[in-house]
């Protein structure tokens, strides 16, 4: 008996030492849920964007107080109501509903964990405003539960509205400028040919030699003008991707005597010698747009002419790729005044001139090198330059 007493009183003894350790372990279990739910709660209230919990079957189990200010519900009228009723406007409740209904009958969504989404939601006024949201289960309970984090972009597309709209002003701004100039040149154009047709008929008429000179004047004049409107006009016309470009077979060879020989009154007229150089065996036939790639070659060889003086231009021509016949290579060199490093990509630009001791002597608009990019651009092209100062230009 006494034995059975004492074994009793030691077990029992036993008992309650793990009944009290099992209920302080409880009890830290319990601290410790304590303290993450308060970590969790603090997290969610200051989250800036609006949290909202709720259940497979739509009912709203929480939310922080981001979200009671953003749909403009207290916590207590929010709680237990349905997302369809209360959040979800009515364009979206049956995207809603079938999404959740499909997650839980397959376990995928295009929308839950999926990432960010634009959509809209509606406020307590049913008001109903652009958001971003991102959806989630939050795994571990038997029944499935939902979190949500939601941000109000009102802001942001009322920003990116204004932004678009300056956009489309402004570019409507430059299409009127860009009208305005190809109406204005293509006008100024007609009374232009008048006035040149006129001169030339003039010049043939019984005049002294005085008269003469001056015709020629005149006449020289309007050829300059008639040059500055059409370089506006093809401006325009290049903006507005109105130029065709061809690609048919001709004779290089053909068109560059004749460009040289158009040239050489005013490679004299500044004591400068021209040459064309071959680098590579000569191609007799190429095929690209003839009309534009005389524009560009003329543009600028007149170029290196005309900011070059007692020196040597030459146009260099070179071919590479399968079988020298890939690309071609044209290089303007001039051994004239040279173009200083921080205008080399300027003078690409439309109106834009360097200001030079010849630059300023010689007339332009400023226009050509912005024609010759947007031609040779337009055939698949590039064009560049190199310079030196007083050295001269390679384009
Ligand atoms: P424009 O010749 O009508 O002024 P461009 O667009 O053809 O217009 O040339 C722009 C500017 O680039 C010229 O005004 C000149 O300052 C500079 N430039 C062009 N070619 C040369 C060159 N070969 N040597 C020196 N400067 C040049």
């Amino acid at each position: 008996m006494g034995a059975l007493s004492i074994g009793m009183v030691l077990v029992l003894s036993a008992l309650t030492i793990s009944l009290l350790l099992l209920s302080l372990q409880a009890q830290q279990r319990a601290r410790q849920m304590r303290e993450t739910a308060n970590r969790l709660t603090t997290i969610l209230e200051t989250s800036l964007d609006a949290v909202v919990v709720f259940s497979a079957t739509g009912r709203i189990l929480a939310i922080n107080s981001a979200a009671e200010q953003m749909f403009e519900f207290q916590r207590a009228e929010a709680i237990g109501g349905k997302m369809t009723d209360l959040l979800v406007p009515a364009l979206h409740r049956e995207k809603f509903l079938s999404t959740i209904r499909d997650y839980m009958l397959n376990g995928q969504s295009d929308i839950i964990g999926a990432g960010r989404i634009s959509m809209t939601a509606m406020r307590k006024s049913r008001a109903i405003f652009p958001i971003e949201f991102s959806i989630d289960q939050i795994g571990g309970s038997d029944e499935p539960i939902f979190v949500t984090f939601i941000r109000d972009i009102t802001e942001r597309r009322a920003t990116e509205l204004t932004l678009v709209e300056a956009r489309d002003k402004a570019l409507a701004g430059e299409r009127a400028k860009a009208e305005f100039l190809a109406v204005m040149s293509h006008e100024m154009r007609t009374p232009l040919n008048g006035l040149l047709g006129t001169l030339g008929l003039l010049q043939d008429t019984p005049l002294s030699d005085q008269q003469h000179a001056y015709i020629s004047n005149m006449q020289a004049s309007g050829k300059l003008l008639m040059h500055h409107v059409n370089d506006v006009l093809e401006i325009s016309k290049l903006e507005a991707g109105k130029v065709a470009i061809t690609n048919t077979p001709f004779s290089l060879h053909d068109m560059l005597e004749e460009i040289i020989q158009g040239q050489a009154p005013q490679a004299q007229a500044n004591a400068n010698t021209l040459n064309v150089h071959w680098v590579s065996q000569p191609v007799p036939y190429i095929v690209c747009d003839p009309v534009r790639l005389r524009q560009i070659l003329l543009n600028l060889l007149s170029n290196a002419l005309k900011f070059t003086k007692n020196g040597a231009v030459t146009l260099e021509i070179e071919t590479f790729g399968k079988a020298n016949s890939e690309e071609i290579e044209f290089r303007v060199i001039d051994t004239g005044i040279g173009i200083q490093e921080q205008y080399l990509e300027q003078i690409f630009g439309d109106f834009e001139t360097v200001d030079g001791t010849y630059g300023r002597a010689t007339q332009g608009t400023g226009l050509g090198l912005g024609i010759s990019r947007r031609l040779t651009r337009a055939m698949g092209g590039e064009i560049g330059v190199e310079s030196t100062v007083d050295v001269g230009s390679v384009f």
